[in-house]
C-alpha cells in the first residue's frame, strides 16, 4: 500500500479540493512517521495508509479518511492535535482525538475521567468516547481490521490477546453497527489465531461438505432462475457460504453433526422492492415444501441492529434442504456495510446532526447510538446517567470483567468467578482457593457483575471438586473442569463425570 494506491482509489469518490487535502494529510503523516517501522519491518506509514484505504472502500466521508491517515500521529509522533486542527479543521481533529482516546482507554494508559467526570468503568468510558461521533468507532474498526490482517508478525502471546479482544469487543461492535462483512472478517481472523486447530478442522469439514452439495445446489439454482424468469421477476442471485466461525459455533449446538446444518450455503435473491420480496417468497413456497418453522421475517421485524431480510428454508423435490434469503438492493447494501452505508446514502455529517439534536441519518433500529450520544452529552455537562441501561443495549446478555491488569474478558450473564479463573488459565483455576472482587473477598457462588475486577487467589493444596460443576456456566470452564476431575478422580471421576454429561444434555432440552 503506497500513497499513490490510496490516491488512485480516492480519485473517483472525492472532488478536487478533497483530494488535495488527502494528499496533504498523507504528506504530513509520512513525514511524521519517518523512521518508524512496523513489526513486519515495513515502514510504519503503510498502516495508516491501509486504514485510509479501508475507509475509502467503505465509502466513508473525507473527514473520516483524513482522520484514518492521521490516526496514529498524535499518539506516536511529534505532530500535535492543534496542528491537525489548524490544517484540517475541527471535525478531523475531533476524530483523531477520539480514536486516540479509545486506544488509551483500551490499554488503560490514561484515565478518561479527566475528560468525562461522570464516568465510572473503562467500558463505559470507551462507549462515551466513541458515542460522541459514531465515525470514531468506524475508524477504530478499520484500524483493528488492518492490525488483524497483519497479526502474524506479532509474538504468539500478543496474537492471542489481540485476537481475543477483537472477538470480544470489536466484532460485537461491528455487529451492533450491522457491518456484517466487517464482523465476519474480524471473527474469521480472530478465530484462526485463537483456535488454529479448530479453525483448520472446521474449514476442511466445510470444504468437503461444500464439494458434495455443490451439484445439487446448482440444480436448485437453475430451477429457481427459470421459474423467476417465467414470472418476469427481475432479480440477482448469489450464494452466501457460512463463515467458518459461525459454522464452528453452530456445530457445537448440534453435537458436531454437519448433516444437521441446513444453511451452510444460502441462496440469496436480491430484487427491486419490498412487494417483489414477498412475491418471490410465494413463488418459492409453490415450487418447494416450506419448513414453516424456519421462516423468518426480518422485514416487518428487523433485527436490533437494523438487519432486514426474509429467510425461508424449503425442502426441494429431491429432498434437499435449502435456505433462501430474499431482500431489496438497499437492504442488501445495509446488511453488508451497515452503518457505514448510511454515509453513502446520506451525506449528513453526524457531528452536525448530533449538535443540532436531529439524528435523522440513523436508522430507527439503532436507537442505542442515540442513547449513547445523549449519555455522552449528559456526561460532558457533568450530569449523571444510567450506565447499566446503556450497557444492556450495547452488549445484551454479556458482562465484561477486568483482570487486575485491566484486560477485558466477556462472559454471559450469570457467570461465576471460576469461569473467569478457567478463562485465565486452567492451572490457575485448578488451585483456586478464593476470589477477590474489586478488592473484597467473595465466595465461589458469587455471581459476577458487569465491570467487576477479579483476582484469583491460589494455593497448592486447593484442588477441583465435583461440586464446582454447579459453579461454572461457560462451556470452556466445564470442559477443563471435567478433564481435571477425571484425571484426579480416576475411575470414580469418570463415572460421575459421564453422569454429569447426561445431566447436562437433559438440561439443555
Ligand atoms: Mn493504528
Amino acid at each position: 500500500m503506497t500513497a499513490n494506491d490510496v490516491m488512485k482509489q480516492a480519485k473517483p469518490r472525492f472532488d478536487e479540493n478533497q483530494l488535495l487535502e488527502l494528499q496533504d494529510a498523507i504528506n504530513l503523516a509520512t513525514a511524521a512517521h519517518t523512521g518508524q517501522k512496523r513489526r513486519s519491518g515495513e515502514d510504519y506509514i503503510i498502516h495508516p495508509l491501509s486504514v485510509a484505504a479501508i475507509l475509502i472502500e467503505w465509502d466513508m466521508d473525507i473527514d473520516s479518511v483524513l482522520a484514518g491517515v492521521l490516526h496514529d500521529t498524535v499518539e506516536d509522533t511529534s505532530l500535535s492535535l492543534e496542528r491537525i486542527e489548524a490544517v484540517f479543521g475541527r471535525d478531523v481533529a475531533f476524530l483523531v482525538d477520539g480514536v486516540t482516546k479509545v486506544g488509551q482507554v483500551r490499554s488503560g494508559m490514561r484515565d478518561l475521567t479527566s475528560y468525562l467526570p461522570a464516568t465510572k468503568d473503562n467500558l463505559t468510558k470507551l462507549m462515551i468516547a466513541i458515542g460522541q461521533d459514531i465515525r470514531v468507532i468506524i475508524i477504530k474498526l478499520a484500524d483493528r481490521l488492518h492490525n488483524m490482517r497483519t497479526l502474524e508478525h506479532m509474538p504468539p502471546d500478543k496474537q492471542k490477546k489481540i485476537a481475543r479482544e477483537t472477538m470480544e469487543v470489536f466484532a460485537p461492535l461491528a455487529d451492533r453497527l450491522n457491518m456484517g462483512r466487517v464482523r465476519v472478517q474480524l471473527e474469521e481472523l480472530s478465530f484462526r489465531f485463537l483456535m488454529p486447530k479448530d479453525y483448520a478442522r472446521t474449514r476442511s469439514l466445510m470444504d468437503s461438505r461444500l464439494k458434495k452439495s455443490q451439484k445439487k445446489l446448482d440444480k436448485v439454482r437453475s430451477e429457481v432462475v427459470k421459474k423467476l424468469d417465467e414470472e418476469k421477476i427481475e432479480f440477482d442471485m448469489d450464494g452466501r457460504v457460512k463463515s467458518v466461525y459461525s459454522l464452528f459455533k453452530k456445530l457445537d449446538r448440534v453435537g458436531g453433526d454437519i448433516e444437521r446444518i441446513h444453511d451452510l450455503i444460502a441462496l440469496r435473491i436480491i430484487v427491486a422492492d419490498l412487494d417483489t420480496c414477498y412475491l418471490v417468497l410465494n413463488v418459492l413456497h409453490e415450487m418447494y415444501t416450506p419448513q414453516f418453522e424456519r421462516i423468518k421475517d426480518y422485514v416487518s421485524r428487523p433485527k436490533l441492529n437494523g438487519y432486514q431480510s426474509l429467510h425461508t428454508t424449503v425442502q426441494t423435490t429431491n429432498g434437499q434442504i435449502v435456505e433462501f434469503q430474499i431482500r431489496t438492493q438497499e437492504m442488501h447494501e445495509y446488511a453488508e456495510r451497515g452503518f457505514a452505508a448510511s454515509f453513502h446514502y446520506n451525506e449528513t455529517k453526524l457531528t452536525d446532526a448530533y449538535k443540532k439534536g436531529t439524528l435523522a441519518a440513523l436508522p430507527a433500529d439503532l436507537s442505542w447510538i442515540r442513547e449513547l450520544q445523549e449519555a455522552a452529552a449528559r456526561a460532558s455537562e457533568g450530569k449523571s446517567y444510567d450506565t447499566k441501561k446503556l450497557r444492556m443495549d450495547l452488549f445484551r446478555d454479556r458482562i465484561f470483567i477486568y483482570s487486575p491488569k485491566g484486560d477485558i474478558y466477556d462472559f454471559p450473564v450469570g457467570a461465576y468467578p471460576l469461569d473467569y479463573a478457567y478463562r485465565i488459565h486452567s492451572e490457575v483455576a485448578e488451585h483456586a482457593s478464593g476470589f477477590k472482587v474489586n478488592g473484597v473477598m467473595k465466595p465461589f457462588d458469587y455471581q459476577l457483575q458487569h465491570g467487576d475486577r477479579v483476582e484469583v487467589l491460589t494455593s497448592k493444596s486447593a484442588h477441583p471438586k465435583a461440586s464446582w460443576r454447579d459453579l461454572v456456566v461457560t462451556q470452556h470452564a466445564r470442559e477443563k473442569l471435567r478433564m481435571q476431575l477425571s484425571r484426579s478422580g480416576g475411575v470414580l471421576g469418570s463415572i460421575t463425570n459421564a453422569a454429569g454429561q447426561i445431566g447436562r444434555r437433559l438440561r439443555k432440552r
